[in-house]
């Protein structure tokens, strides 16, 4: 023990007095619970007779599966999905007698995970049907799901393989998938042709498989209409508040993520900020240097200069803080960014404020625009640094 620690433990007002993790975070996300709940309960109601399950892949879209999943579960969610099976395991803590598919399917030294946990393979290849097979021949029993692909050539039996084997005698009669499962390649651009093309080769399938409930709509594909819809709906990102129909408005927004302002600098006119000298300033400015960088998945790609892959176009990110939007200027380093904040007058913020970087007032999808890539990857990228708080709904 140090003499340092000593002091600190012998004074323990000092230790009571100390701020929440959150009040100090230099990166921190704000997650509405209440927000969360009323999306998946909307896109429930626009799945009209279809159930709506709760996709809580990647620790929920880089939100949080523990918390997430509760209030999903609590919000009316029976049917999860999620894509590894240890996510499924964590996921059963909390939501104990809810339906759980894991997308990637099973693997082998997998199967005690899947029989304890009650989860739900999704199987996702013919291999891996013939590896089931034997599971439920060696342990009993136990639900599967089938993925069938219909164009999207990612996962699934071919579709041929899979129409032939509902109507095979030799089919074992253990064998009894719970759900039949395809998935939109264009479900985002409803006017493409590619959408019904799929939505006609998966009629067949679930013709195939008839009296087994069918699952063919993510968010953007409930939003197709109710010929999409099937028995089970899968909305994803439009529960996170993200777009998922190109151009179309999101619902609620659900996190906001914020970066703490380290300091604020004076630059003169024609001094240069960050790697590679990449952004002259025209004028004399005010630089509000945060405490977010690619580390913590604000990308590079967001810089305000100097990113030469960068397909042109967009001029980097915007951050927002009181009550004005600030642009990123220079290139995004490891660990910091810089934003140009000479238009915010002076007194309106100081060091220690948090800069929103997207949110209620900065549109997601407008920030993973900026950087060339979609909400979903901006949201699941987010980094370890992030300190996280969940807003309830009855807060
Ligand atoms: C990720 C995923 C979803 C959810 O997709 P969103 O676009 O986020 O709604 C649904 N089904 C499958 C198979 C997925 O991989």
């Amino acid at each position: 023990m140090t003499e340092f620690d000593d002091d600190f433990s012998a004074d323990e007002t000092t230790l009571d007095e100390l701020p929440d993790d959150f009040d100090i975070a230099p990166v921190r996300m704000t997650v509405d619970l209440g927000a969360l709940a009323d999306n998946f309960r909307e896109m429930a109601r626009r799945s009209g007779k279809a159930a709506t399950a709760a996709v809580v892949k990647a620790d929920a879209y880089g939100l949080g599966l523990e918390d997430c999943g509760t209030a999903l579960y609590e919000a009316g969610a029976r049917d999860f999905f999620v894509a590894a099976v240890q996510e499924g395991v964590t996921l059963r803590v909390y939501a104990p007698d809810a339906r759980i598919y894991v997308l990637s399917g099973i693997w082998p030294g997998q199967e005690a995970l899947f029989y304890e946990h009650g989860l739900v393979p999704v199987i996702a290849s013919e291999e891996q049907l013939a590896f089931w097979m034997g599971v439920t021949a060696e342990h009993g029993d136990h639900p599967c799901a089938l993925h069938v692909d219909t164009g999207f050539n990612r996962l699934g039996l071919p579709l041929d393989a899979a129409i032939a084997f509902a109507d095979d005698v030799s089919r074992p009669a253990s064998f009894s998938p719970v759900l039949i499962l395809s998935h939109l390649h264009s479900g985002d651009t409803p006017a493409s042709p590619l959408n019904r093309q799929q939505l006609e080769s998966f009629e067949q399938v679930a013709a195939a498989y008839e009296g087994i409930p069918s699952t063919l709509a993510a968010s953007a594909g409930v939003f197709l209409g109710p010929e999409y819809h099937f028995d089970l709906t899968r909305p994803g990102i439009a529960v996170y508040g993200g777009e998922s129909v190109n151009g179309a408005k999101p619902l609620k927004p659900v996190v906001k993520a914020e970066a703490r302002i380290i300091q604020i600098r004076e630059a003169s006119a024609g001094s240069t900020v960050s790697y590679g000298a990449t952004h002259q300033l025209s004028r004399n400015s005010r630089l509000a240097i945060a405490s977010v960088g690619y580390a913590d998945g604000y990308m590079r790609s967001l810089s305000g200069a100097g990113v030469p892959l960068r397909a042109g176009g967009t001029s980097g990110a915007f951050g927002f803080i009181a009550g004005y939007r600030v642009p990123v200027i220079g290139r995004i380093t490891m660990d910091l960014t810089i934003f140009d904040v000479t238009d915010v007058p002076t007194g309106a913020i100081r060091a220690g404020d948090y800069v929103e970087l997207f949110g209620p007032n900065m549109p997601l999808d407008e920030v993973a625009r900026a950087a060339g890539t979609i909400g979903y990857e901006l949201l699941t990228g987010l980094g370890l640094r992030f300190e996280r708080r969940y807003l309830y709904p009855d807060d």
